[in-house]
């Protein structure tokens, strides 16, 4: 990699050689579960969600629409719990949850409980882009995307087969009494983003469907700023995993707050937050985590996490499983 070039920034060490992506198609992806040609396809979208995110900072756009461009190309990819491919609610329906948030500005939109938004990260953007709110839900949050020209589609767009399949086995075992206690390991597939530009600015975004038979308008940590995303001046997370537990851990804020007041290195202050803290409080997942400096860390506890980043020299680094090795920049 070429020599770095630094600034500092408001006391913020900020990497200027960027562009910089990182993102994530979830943790909890089990080697048993993956067919050879969904592992393919799965690669094949985590290098094209990076191509897509990495050209956007090329071409001088800010961070926050090289996220929306990454986490798009991962919502329309069918392998993937999020946009066209989520899972189903109790109900049979498909939910989306999203969220997206500007290290620079601090500014954040988010959207839950949609049925009908083809790409839930941009109707995110536009909450925090064209409203003066944070958070839209449901109904409301449709209506205002009706009313900004953001893409609508039939419910069916969402659905699959295999997706269709994990809600029938779940109802299966729900029936016969056999539902398991713990956390299903069929909530797998959320998809993330993070970017530095070239002018040292950071965003973070978040993309579900969130859990397999949820019921009663379950909302996870994805949609949830501090929860599953965040992004100031000096880190961005986006988290994957059982997200009760991310939302009582703060988790994205959280690993943000030791780097910022306590000085953490950022593969510490994520290591400790994902491997320690969540599945003590007996949750699992993972992350993935930048710093306005360069660093990338991607912690995580299950068999597998979909994960990958691209440099300035735009070659993607793509890795699925915890023997796989992903070199860093
Ligand atoms: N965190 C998401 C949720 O709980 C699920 C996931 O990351 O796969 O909704």
């Amino acid at each position: 990699m070429a020599t770095r070039r630094y600034a500092v920034r408001d006391g913020v060490l900020v990497a200027l050689d960027a562009p910089l992506l990182v993102v994530h198609g979830g943790a909890g992806v089990e080697r048993a579960d993956l067919s050879a040609e969904d592992e393919a396809a799965a690669r094949k979208a985590l290098e094209a969600a990076l191509r897509a995110g990495h050209a956007a900072l090329r071409a001088g756009q800010p961070s926050t629409e090289a996220v929306a461009a990454a986490i798009a190309v991962l919502e329309d990819a069918p392998q993937f719990n999020a946009g066209r491919g989520a899972v189903f609610t109790h109900d049979g329906r498909n939910e989306l949850d999203a969220s997206i948030m500007d290290g620079a500005s601090g500014r954040a939109g988010a959207i839950a409980g949609v049925h009908r938004v083809k790409n839930p990260i941009r109707l995110a953007r536009t909450v925090m882009e064209r409203s003066k709110h944070v958070m839209m839900v449901g109904a409301g949050a449709e209506a205002f995307a009706a009313e900004q020209g953001v893409e609508l589609v039939d419910p069916a767009y969402f659905r699959t087969e295999k997706r269709w399949q994990q809600l029938q086995q779940r109802l299966k075992e729900e029936a016969s009494g056999q539902a398991r206690l713990e956390r299903p390991h069929d909530y797998f597939g959320t998809v993330g983003a993070l970017a530095l530009d070239g002018q040292g600015r950071l965003a973070a975004g978040t993309s579900t469907g969130g859990m397999t038979d949820k019921r009663y308008g379950r909302v996870g940590d994805s949609p949830i700023i501090g929860a599953g995303t965040w992004a100031d001046a000096r880190c961005a997370v986006s988290g994957t995993g059982w997200g009760e537990f991310y939302i009582r851990a703060a988790a994205a804020h959280e690993i943000c707050a030791r780097v910022r007041l306590a000085g953490a290195p950022l593969a510490r202050a994520a290591e400790a937050v994902i491997n320690r803290d969540i599945p003590r409080a007996g949750g699992d997942g993972g992350a993935i985590a930048l710093g306005a400096d360069g660093s990338l860390a991607f912690p995580f506890n299950t068999e597998g996490m979909y994960r990958g980043w691209i440099g300035a020299d735009g070659v993607p680094h793509v890795a699925v499983f915890r023997d796989e090795a992903l070199p860093l920049p």
